[in-house]
């Protein structure tokens, strides 16, 4: 390593040269000044014996737990320990076709024609079970996705309660909701989920799926199924009616087969770009309704007049959140050319009292990376970006011998042609390109195929809207990043997807509007 940099010979690959390199520990820590004082924390685990995991668990098809018709199971892995959790039947195209079949005579037979004030009194009292058993939610996801527990605890879980109470306050004045125009459920919504935030993107495709009257067959991802198999027993406790919500993890192939399903009348997705093309094309012809919501390669743009050590907090809440497995992630930082250097700076200092390490410790703030496969990707892309010539920046901190773990890291002298400056690396890696004007900073920023999320930081409000109007993007945040909420629509343009969740616009994606 030289000046943080990892030096690579003719003969050693990068990613043999960046394990090797032994990480940079700065003179300061916090302050910048050199004034503050390093202190170890002593840990602080949560408990996860208010987990109870069984050794098996079934499909919650037609609201029981059934096994798969092959009796096949596939394992579940704590990625901070590489232990199994748990087995978990893997669902077969029979039964997916069990669980279309109990959705579709649930929605006709139930669901579909009950009041919306009954369908709102089920959703909140999903809402009510889940906040009364956050805590255990919050340690199994943590468990399961290797996101710290102050995540989990503080941000996933509370967000799942309240989109579920946001749509049971729609499920009653859905007359209301689209002025002139009645409101009729689609039908039966098939729903892939992503690994990053397995329960929140749960909560946010079931709830409201079901406040419009809609039944639901959901796939999780298979390195996470075990938040939603506990969903189906909230399920169970809030007395929801059999088929409502039917959870069949399996392997992508069964995706595959669920989105192409003729009992299917709409497909909502949350993933990668590449398999939302596939998704998209295997829908196409058809009249299924679909929502994408895909891949991103955001700018987080700082401007000199920025409040920068706010700023700092903003960029670091953006890339290394979640290990920086987030579809929003703010994995291209812009700054002025007039501040780059000072920002950096403060940026490394920032990065060295960032603590990596078991998610149920309570002072971790980067966890484990969720599979082998997401950290063997993360480590190709750091290394071509160290190829390419980019300086690679890591803080000193001890991985844990066992996990998938990866150090916070920041490229700077990054060039906009780089592969991580263009790709989706989804992992706790930041890449600093700088820029001169307001202009230049729109045209790097919008440079990317994808069209998700951007940030602003100015203290020139004028300026953050001018920008605003300029970001092709979903999301656009100013002076902050990374905020979410239920009344608020999410979602993006270009390889991105289409499509809105949260808000109106997200109980607009699963109705169909008749004139009165
Ligand atoms: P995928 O897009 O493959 O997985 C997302 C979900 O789709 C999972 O439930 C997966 O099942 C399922 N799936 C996979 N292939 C198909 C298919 N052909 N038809 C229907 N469903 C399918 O993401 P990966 O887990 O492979 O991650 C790869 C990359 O995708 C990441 O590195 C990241 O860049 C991006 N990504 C983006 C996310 C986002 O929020 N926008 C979320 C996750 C990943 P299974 O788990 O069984 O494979």
């Amino acid at each position: 390593m030289h000046n943080g940099r990892a030096m690579t010979t003719e003969t050693e690959p990068a990613a043999a040269a960046i394990a090797r390199a032994p990480s940079h520990r700065p003179s300061s820590w916090g302050l910048g000044d050199g004034r503050a004082v390093p202190w170890e924390y002593a840990p602080a685990p949560e408990s996860r014996d208010i987990v109870r995991l069984k050794d098996r668990y079934g499909l919650f098809i037609d609201g029981r737990e059934v096994q798969a018709a092959d009796g096949e199971r596939f394992a579940s892995v704590d990625p901070a320990t590489e232990e199994v959790l748990a087995e978990v039947a893997r669902a077969t195209p029979a039964d997916i076709d069990k669980a279309v079949r109990a959705a579709r005579r649930a929605q006709r037979t139930r669901w579909g024609s009950l009041s919306g004030r009954a369908r709102a009194k089920y959703l909140f009292r999903i809402a009510r079970v889940l906040q009364e058993r956050s805590r255990e939610f919050a340690v199994l996801e943590s468990m399961d996705t290797g996101k710290p527990i102050k995540e989990s605890r503080d941000v996933d879980i509370p967000l799942v309660s309240a989109h579920f109470w946001y749509y049971a306050g729609w499920a009653d004045k859905l007359e209301y909701a689209f002025p002139g125009r009645v409101a009729r459920p689609l039908g039966v919504a098939a729903q892939i989920i992503p690994w990053n935030f397995p329960l929140l993107m749960l909560a946010w495709k079931i709830a409201p799926a079901l406040a419009a009257g809609n039944t639901v067959v959901l796939k999780p991802a298979s390195t996470t199924p075990l938040s939603a198999l506990f969903f189906a027993d909230v399920c169970r406790e809030a007395d929801l009616p059999p088929g409502v919500v039917n959870i069949v993890p399996g392997p992508a192939a069964i995706g595959t087969y669920l989105v192409s399903h003729p009992g299917i009348d709409k497909v909502a997705f949350t993933g990668s770009t590449e398999v939302g093309r596939i998704i998209a094309r295997s829908v196409a012809g058809t009249d299924k309704a679909l929502t994408l919501e895909l891949g991103g390669k955001a700018a987080n743009i700082v401007f000199e007049d920025a409040a920068l050590d706010q700023a700092i907090e903003g960029i670091v809440n953006g890339i290394y959140f979640n290990q920086g497995e987030v579809c929003c992630a703010g994995s291209r930082l812009l700054v002025q050319e007039s501040i780059a250097d000072l920002l950096i700076d403060k940026l490394k200092d920032r990065l060295s009292t960032l603590r990596v390490g078991d998610p149920l410790d309570k002072n971790t703030d980067v966890g484990a990376i969720n599979s082998r496969a997401q950290l063997e990707k993360i480590t190709e892309l750091v290394a071509s970006g160290v190829a390419e010539g980019a300086d690679l920046y890591q803080p000193a901190c001890d991985l844990p011998e066992r996990g998938y773990f990866f150090r916070p890291t920041l490229f700077t002298n990054v060039a906009q042609s780089h592969r991580i400056a263009r790709e989706e690396i989804f992992g706790p890696v930041l890449s600093v390109l700088t820029f001169r004007t307001p202009d230049e900073a729109v045209e790097k920023a919008n440079n990317t195929p994808y069209g998700l999320s951007a940030g602003i930081w100015t203290e020139k409000g004028s300026r953050i809207l001018a920008m605003a109007q300029k970001m092709k993007a979903g999301v656009v945040w100013a002076n902050t990043f990374n905020k979410f909420d239920p009344t608020s629509p999410f979602g993006g343009y270009k390889e991105s997807g289409y499509g809105r969740e949260g808000g109106l616009p997200g109980l607009h994606a699963y109705v169909r509007l008749e004139d009165r």
